[in-house]
This record gives structure tokens, C-alpha cells and sequence, in this order.
């Protein structure tokens, strides 16, 4: 597989998981997998993850089958994620019990701790359980689905309906956006205190992610875009979102809180942004997302200080 370049990539994005959709095929051959020795099973209980507590941070938990069964019981029901290296990974929902090969944390909280391959690795399992999870019925009919194709299809089991269910991941957008020497920051009551960060909202049906930028903008400023241009994206699995990443410009600078979406939202300079962060009165977004690229590549364009170096001397719990 092509390995695109390490900058672009955003945390969660996988760069070295093979999903090996062949291997998908048939019953016999993900049976034979699961009962090879190269294969590795993640569990995940709601939010949490498994992993386990090292030095340097944390690291995935992955249990060979005799492992995950003396723990969990017997292994019913799995997603099949893929290789990676010479081993295949399988993930499943447990009820959380303790162990001694890991601990059950929160993936949103531990994700800045744990490396970019596991935390890659850990985010594509809990972002297809929680799917799995919550499409156990038909939404045409209402009968219980089966899974299908390693568990990345779930089919209806009526026989007059037998539709296919597929994982879905909702898009939406982010966006930094600039006007003259200033950037627009908003900011979310239930954040963190003194938290502000760009705009962001989910794409509606028929629309592009290009009018979803110059709509949400418009609906939670007042500020209208003139120009937009693509960044990155970032699969974000709390619970299932693809997030678009843009840079635009902004044609107005008036700005007005049109859907209460934001509590307040403000043009800030570099500089009044190096001052809030030495004074405690801003914080930026946590460092493990797209939101904080955003800023950054914006905030960066400039010589000095780099923004992880001032975010890190004032606030490094993160
Ligand atoms: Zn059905």
C-alpha cells in the first residue's frame, strides 16, 4: 500500500493497517485466522479501550486468543480489522473485567499518550463496534441483522427485506478562518473553561463540504466566506465523523452569533493569542486534533515561536 507523508497525516488515520478486505471472504478463512497464532485481539467496552500502562504512555493491549479468552470467555462475535506487519487484528465488545495484560481507559483520553500506529489502530475498533452496536435491528423493518464479510456488513435476517447495513462515518467539516492578521476563533459553553477553537459542523444531505464551510460559518458568526481551500481530514471516533479540514477567508469581519451554537466567538491576532496563552486567558484545542493543525499551520505562516512551543510551555496537561 501507498504510505502517504507522515505530515500530512492526522492522528487516527492509519497508515500502516492492511484491512485486507480479501481475507473478508469467507467464513472458513477468517476461522482459520482466528485461530492462528499471528492473530491479535483488541477489546473495547463502550468508550474504553484496552490497553496497557508503559513509561513513555500507553500502548494497545493485544491478546492472543487464549489470552483474550481466559479473560473475556469465548469469542462470539468480532470485526475483522486487518494486518499489519505479520500479524491480524480482530476487535470485539466485551464487558469489561479485570486483567492483567491491560486496563480498560477511555480512547479519548488516553489518545495523546498512546503511539500514532495504536492509536490509528485503536480508533478504526471503536469507531465500527459502536456501529456494529447500534444497528443489532433492521432500520427498514425492524428484524435482528447478522453479520457479514468479518463484520464489516450487517444483513437484515427477514427474508422478505434481507437489506445490507455498511458502516457509515459522518462527514463534517472544520475550518480555520482569516481575515487580514486574525484568525476566527468560537467557543462552546460545555468546553473547557477559556477553550476556543475553530468552527465546525456536520455536512447536511445534499450538500457539498465546500457550502457546508460558507453555511456553518455563516450560522455561527454571522461572517460570510469568500474562498476555502482544503487542508486535511481526520476520521474522529467519538463516535463516527470524518472531519474536513479546510482554511478560508472571510469577506466580513462583523460577527454575530446567529444559532446560539456558540456562547462567543472572537478575531484573534497571533499576538493576542501568544498573550492569552501566557496569561492563562486562552487555551487551544487538544494537540491530538485537527482543529489544533489548523491553527497551527495558520499561526506558523509567520516567523517566531512555533504554537506547539508556546502551547507547550503554558499548558503542557494538554
Ligand atoms: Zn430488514
Amino acid at each position: 500500500m501507498n504510505h502517504l507523508q507522515l505530515s500530512s497525516l492526522n492522528l487516527f488515520s492509519s497508515q500502516t493497517t492492511d484491512r485486507a478486505p480479501e481475507q473478508r471472504s469467507t467464513e472458513t478463512t477468517l476461522a482459520c485466522l482466528i485461530n492462528s497464532e499471528s492473530s491479535r485481539f483488541l477489546p473495547v467496552s463502550g468508550t474504553n479501550v484496552f490497553v496497557r500502562r508503559e513509561a513513555s504512555g500507553y500502548r494497545a493491549a493485544l491478546l492472543s486468543l487464549i489470552e483474550f479468552e481466559k479473560t473475556f470467555g469465548v469469542l462470539v462475535d468480532y470485526v475483522y480489522l486487518g494486518r499489519e506487519f505479520d500479524q491480524h487484528y480482530f476487535a470485539t465488545i466485551v464487558e469489561e473485567n479485570s486483567s492483567n495484560h491491560g486496563e480498560f481507559v477511555d480512547l479519548r483520553s488516553c489518545a495523546a499518550l498512546l503511539d500514532e500506529r495504536h492509536a490509528a489502530l485503536l480508533s478504526y475498533a471503536r469507531a465500527i463496534l459502536n456501529w456494529r452496536k447500534t444497528q443489532s435491528f433492521c432500520g427498514s423493518c425492524g428484524a435482528r441483522t447478522v453479520a457479514r464479510s468479518g463484520g464489516h456488513m450487517l444483513q437484515c435476517t427477514a427474508p422478505q427485506c434481507t437489506r445490507e447495513h455498511y458502516p457509515r462515518t459522518d462527514p463534517a467539516i472544520i475550518v480555520l478562518v482569516e481575515h487580514g492578521d486574525e484568525a476566527l476563533f468560537g467557543r462552546k459553553s460545555e468546553w473547557p473553561e477559556k477553550r476556543y477553537s475553530t468552527i465546525a459542523g456536520f455536512v447536511e444531505p445534499g450538500e457539498s463540504a465546500e457550502q457546508a464551510v460558507i453555511r456553518e460559518v455563516a450560522e455561527e458568526t454571522g461572517i460570510q466566506v469568500e474562498s476555502a481551500s482544503y487542508h486535511s481530514s481526520q476520521p474522529w471516533p467519538f463516535p463516527g465523523t470524518l472531519m474536513l479540514g479546510y482554511h478560508a477567508q472571510a469577506a466580513s469581519r462583523s460577527i454575530s452569533l446567529n444559532d446560539k451554537e456558540l456562547e462567543d466567538a472572537c478575531w484573534l491576532s497571533r499576538k493576542q493569542i501568544s498573550e492569552g496563552l501566557a496569561t492563562g486567558r486562552f487555551q487551544l484545542p487538544t494537540d491530538i486534533s485537527i482543529s489544533f493543525r489548523l491553527i497551527e499551520d495558520w499561526y506558523n505562516k509567520k516567523d517566531g515561536e512555533s504554537l506547539r512551543t508556546l502551547r507547550n510551555r503554558y499548558h503542557k496537561d494538554g
